[in-house]
């Protein structure tokens, strides 16, 4: 069995643990429903992100809410894959 050869010094044993405390997550209100959401994220509650409705309320027949991309993110997409397109043509 491998054996450290050293204590390991509190100095050391520190240094690694500074990156093992919680970090504070951003709490923000909900502009929508008010209820409370992770800041720059869709709200759970509702489904909104910047009035742009992302998760349906909308249920399937599993039961999970149904999933819509938002339209620009397409467009995006879209335009990246005809320059890729264009480029290997050439
Ligand atoms: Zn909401």
């Amino acid at each position: 069995m491998a054996v450290p050869k050293r204590k390991t010094s509190r100095t050391n044993r520190d240094k690694r643990r500074t990156h093992d405390r919680i970090k504070i997550v951003n709490i923000v209100e909900c502009p929508r429903c008010h209820s409370k959401k992770l800041a720059h994220h869709v709200c759970q509650a509702c489904g909104y992100y910047k009035n742009t409705e992302i998760i349906s309320q909308e249920k399937d027949a599993k039961g999970k809410p149904v999933k819509k991309e938002a339209p620009k993110a397409e467009e995006k997409k879209a335009s990246g894959k005809e320059k890729e397109t264009q480029e290997s043509k050439k």
